[in-house]
């Protein structure tokens, strides 16, 4: 714990030790050493307080930062690698789910575009690769409350009194962040009327590495494959219908899973607590201001159908990374608004380009309606015939489009 004498003097703080903060601090202190000052604020206790029964579809281009930060070998064991994808389309009652859609998650270089990881270990890894990091401070539980920047600092202050200053404040206080609020920058966006509901099943036959995603008129329920018989399903229902599931008994519950899972793997039972998260969409009209910039959920939010929020979060932080380590470099101080707003154009319009994505994905799956289910399953046959088309949907997968930063490309930033 910083004490409040010389020791609250900063380089940089991080509001917010969840994926985007951790992995903000490692490339930070792993790009600039101990002499470059990281304090990470996190109002939750740590990992006991925050149980995730989540499993995200982690990027080949996020792999490639893991492995940068010495966090992926920690994760390697357990990272399920996905190399099937399949879409089917169908209502809740059919009897028969024709695959529209199905293609090898394969790139160019014979590597997995994406590999299916536990949030529990992907948070433990990177707590643990931060405990590792030289030049970095944790309070934890300590929540910020507000913050002034001047020409030449920002000063932070907690809820309990005390009072950090850095050079940049960097806000990865997830999606309600209130260090955004306070910044006065204001968010586009809107809440589905669809909850996202999470349990991991054990099943009898083997996945054979294939991630599914079948779209029901509610939204899409999808298989992500974990290691050993098992599957994280992420399954996005109509919030009154999600009401009445979670408040179902087990035996209730894994019928209700089973009538969506289907029965290609045999007998399934639940392996892990079923939980919910209100969906919503969200993105801050600007990601920085002076000596503070937006990370990860803090900047935008994305419908989970794509499995991309965490990937949009590791390419904020690679892009921050290198910005800042460069300016410092360069004998800037970390809060620089040129490499702020380097950042900002980096970042920004990719962040729009997926958010409206996903939200039309979302609209235009979560449909019952004939018109749009033919045009639907002509236009996903059409991209089955179609190799380059196929090509393209593993390369933004695997988040390999575009400029990439140094991290994503595996480099050290
Ligand atoms: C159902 C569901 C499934 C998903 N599946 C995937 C997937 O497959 N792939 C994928 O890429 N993404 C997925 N996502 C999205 C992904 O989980 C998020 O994008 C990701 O968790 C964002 O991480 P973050 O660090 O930005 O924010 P968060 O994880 O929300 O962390 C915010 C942190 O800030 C702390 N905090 C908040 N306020 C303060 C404060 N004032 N002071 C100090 N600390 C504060 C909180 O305690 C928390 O630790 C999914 C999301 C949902 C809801």
């Amino acid at each position: 714990m910083a004490s409040d004498s010389a020791a609250s003097r900063f380089d940089i703080a991080i509001a917010g030790a969840s994926f985007a903060g951790l992995a903000l601090a490692c490339g930070l202190s792993q790009a600039l050493g101990s002499s470059f000052k990281i304090v990470l604020i996190d109002r939750a206790a740590g990992a006991a307080s925050r149980p995730d029964a989540r499993a995200s579809a982690i990027s080949a281009a996020s792999k490639r930062m893991l492995e940068a930060l010495g966090v992926w070998q920690a994760i390697a064991d357990e990272a399920q690698p996905v190399a099937r994808i399949e879409i089917t389309d169908s209502s809740l009652e059919a009897g028969v789910r024709p695959v529209l859609l199905t293609y090898d998650n394969v790139i160019d270089t014979g590597e997995p575009a994406t590999y299916i990881v536990a949030n529990s270990v992907l948070f433990e890894a990177l707590l643990a690769a931060v405990r590792r990091s030289p030049g970095l401070e944790m309070l934890v539980p300590a929540e910020a409350l507000d913050f002034a920047s001047s020409d030449t600092e920002t000063r932070v202050r907690l809820a309990d009194g005390r009072e950090l200053v850095a050079s940049l404040l960097a806000a990865a206080d997830g999606r309600h962040s209130r260090l955004r609020e306070v910044a006065g920058i204001k968010v586009v966006g809107w809440s589905y009327p669809q909850i996202g509901i999470v349990t991991i099943v054990r099943h009898e036959r083997p996945h054979d590495a294939c991630a599914v995603q079948h779209f029901l008129p509610a939204g899409p329920f999808a298989m992500l494959p974990l290691k050993g018989n098992r599957t994280c399903i992420t399954w996005t229902e109509a919030a009154s219908e999600a009401e009445r599931i979670l408040a179902l008994d087990d035996a209730g519950f894994l019928r209700e899973v089973e009538q969506r899972f289907g029965g290609k793997l045999g007998a399934i039972a639940l392996d892990g607590p079923r939980q919910s998260w209100p969906l919503e969409m969200h993105l801050a009209r600007r990601y920085v201001g002076p000596r503070f910039a937006l990370v990860g959920d803090a900047a935008h939010g994305v419908h989970p159908l794509a499995g991309q929020g965490l990937n949009l979060a590791f390419r904020d932080v690679a892009a921050l990374t290198e910005v800042v380590a460069d300016a410092v470099r360069l004998g800037f101080d970390a809060g620089d608004a040129q490499a702020l707003s380097r950042y900002e154009r980096w970042r920004r319009f990719d962040s729009v380009v997926s958010t409206a994505t996903f939200d039309g994905l979302n609209r235009l799956f979560a449909s019952d309606r004939a018109l749009l289910r033919s045009g639907r399953e002509l236009g996903l046959g059409l991209v089955d015939r179609m190799p380059f088309l196929k090509r393209f949907f593993v390369g933004e997968a695997a988040g390999l489009n575009g400029e990439l930063p140094r991290l994503l490309r595996g480099e050290a930033a």
